[in-house]
């Protein structure tokens, strides 16, 4: 997809921009991860939501919207004056949508092209098996299930509403009774294994491939179904569903690392083919299900970063094996985009 000719600011003192996200998610490290770096801030937040921001003491500049819909040309403008760089999560996506995100005037940290073949279950599931990554098998049709298998609906918030069925007629008893006018879903072999979350940074800047660090989610209620035992589950009727409340902080077994080292790359290699450009770059997740085999298997990949990062705002384990300052993901994003201004390579970092 072409990108519209835009004109750059030219100047490369990073102290004329300014860092930029909407308030959830992990605006917080990246708000602090910009201070750290000398750069300045600002936060646009939904009425009623700014208090973590004020508390904090991390923003230069709050920006209050009634509604995330007022995100208007009028708050472009504002961005623009401000040289605003913004800085996508979860819930920016989420809020705004991939599509008016894709057609966003202001300078944006990531490349836009992928959002696209993250949004597109076949597109996405194409660019792994490229990247010769274990993807866990996908159902076409509920009658084709035969195993355990985890059904999502599209959109679904955080995980909200996942289920797991073993066959055709619990999986219609299910949708029929609770989601009857949903039909947008993806079925998944049910890996059986534990979650983590693999962060990775890759910098056009350096040609580097980084692991940020590991998370596993703790989720209501997969992680307190395990608290009663299985009788009193059957008898209390409890679906497993997957919302996610916070995150936990993890190392892997260190003879693992190689492995998600050469994943990581992988994944930015095929990008870059599939774009035709610059590829993915920036903070990325490998979200994956490890098995008892120590068999890796991915059921996802978020394009940007991931709020399983915010335990590490004053660095992970790895990152303080490479820096000698506290590298948060939020902070590893401002220096990419410090160095880019400063060597006239702002270009390179903007999708
Ligand atoms: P929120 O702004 O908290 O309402 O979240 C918006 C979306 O971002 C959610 O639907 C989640 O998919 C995602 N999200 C928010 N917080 C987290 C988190 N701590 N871990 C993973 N995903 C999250
Ligand atoms: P997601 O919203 O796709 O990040 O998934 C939410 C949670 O569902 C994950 O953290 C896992 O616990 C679980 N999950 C998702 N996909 C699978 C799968 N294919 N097999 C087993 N568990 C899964």
């Amino acid at each position: 997809m072409a990108t519209a000719k835009r004109i750059l600011p030219a100047s490369t003192n990073p102290r004329d921009f300014v860092i930029a996200t909407m308030g959830s998610h992990s605006a917080l490290q990246i708000l602090k991860g910009a201070r750290d770096e000398g750069m300045r801030n600002l936060v646009i937040c939904k009425e009623g939501s700014e208090r973590p921001y004020k508390s904090f003491g991390v923003a230069d500049e709050i920006i209050t919207l009634k509604e995330w819909s007022d995100w208007n040309p009028e708050l472009e403008a504002k961005l623009a004056e401000r040289n605003a760089i913004i800085i996508p999560h979860g819930s920016y996506v989420a809020y705004l949508g991939h599509e008016r995100v894709q057609k966003m005037p202001g300078m944006y940290y990531g490349t836009k092209e992928i959002l696209h073949w993250e949004s597109d279950r076949t597109m996405e599931r194409e660019w792994l098996l490229q990247a010769q990554i274990k993807l866990p098998k996908v159902f076409e049709k509920p009658e084709d299930i035969d195993k355990p298998v985890i059904v999502k609906f599209h959109g679904a918030g955080g995980g909200f509403g996942y289920f797991v069925v073993k066959t055709p007629e619990q999986f219609y008893e299910v949708k029929d009774r609770k989601y009857p006018d949903q039909n947008d879903f993806v079925i998944q072999e049910y890996i059986v294994g534990v979650p983590l979350y693999a962060h990775y940074f890759y910098s056009p800047i350096t040609g580097e491939l980084e692991i940020m660090s590991f998370d596993k989610r703790y989720e209501s209620n997969a992680d307190s179904i395990g608290r009663i035992k299985a009788q009193d589950q059957l008898t209390a009727n409890i679906h497993t569903s997957y919302t996610i409340v916070g995150n936990i902080p993890l190392v892997v077994r260190e003879s693992m690392l190689p492995q998600f080292f050469e994943m990581g790359e992988r994944v930015v290699e095929v990008s870059k083919k599939l774009c035709g450009g610059k590829g993915l770059f920036g903070p990325f997740c490998l979200e994956t299900i490890v098995t008892r085999k120590l068999e890796v298997f991915v059921f996802e990949i978020s394009a940007r970063i991931v709020a399983g990062t915010n335990p590490f705002i004053e660095g992970s384990p790895y990152t303080a094996l490479k820096y000698d300052v506290p590298m948060s993901t939020g902070r590893r994003i401002a220096r990419d985009i410090k160095q880019a201004i400063e060597l006239g390579r702002l270009e390179e970092i903007l999708g």
